[in-house]
């Protein structure tokens, strides 16, 4: 199945493959300062296409990842590890044409969620090095 979206100002449109209809919060300190909030993401299984790549910044918010938005209007868009195959990425869930459709399963980096606000759905909730054990990496 595919997702499609785009940008607020549609100077960006793009499509992927979807893995599955579900998306995840993430609370982390970055993304909460990336977006303005925390960070509800689809995962892509691959065959992204983007139309307008020229109006698309990728900005490198650290040693292994990046994260791309609109440079007309400031659209966050995905975020993505470095490694060439780009085989882990994933969409701002707001960006998506059908993003009504998809159900909210985890919430990662839950231990960094600031105490002012929280959502009510039932979810997972995996705290930092729950995270980094799913993806196998350790400190
Ligand atoms: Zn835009
Ligand atoms: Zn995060």
């Amino acid at each position: 199945m595919k997702a499609t979206g785009s940008c607020m100002c549609k100077a960006v449109t793009f499509s992927f493959d979807l893995k599955n209809q579900h998306f995840d919060v993430c609370h982390c300190s970055m993304c909460r300062n990336w977006g303005g909030g925390p960070a509800l993401t689809v995962e892509s299984a691959g065959n992204i296409e983007f139309s307008g790549e020229e109006n698309i910044t990728v900005y490198s918010s650290s040693e292994w990842a990046e994260r791309g938005f609109c440079n007309k209007c400031g659209s966050n868009l995905f975020y993505r590890l470095k490694d060439k195959s780009h085989n882990f990425c994933n969409f701002n869930l707001g960006t998506l044409n059908n993003h009504e459709e998809f159900r909210f399963t985890t919430q990662i980096f839950i231990d960094a969620k600031p105490s002012n606000y929280s959502f009510s759905n039932e979810t997972k909730n995996m705290t930092e090095k729950d995270v980094l054990e799913a993806f196998g990496i350790s400190e």
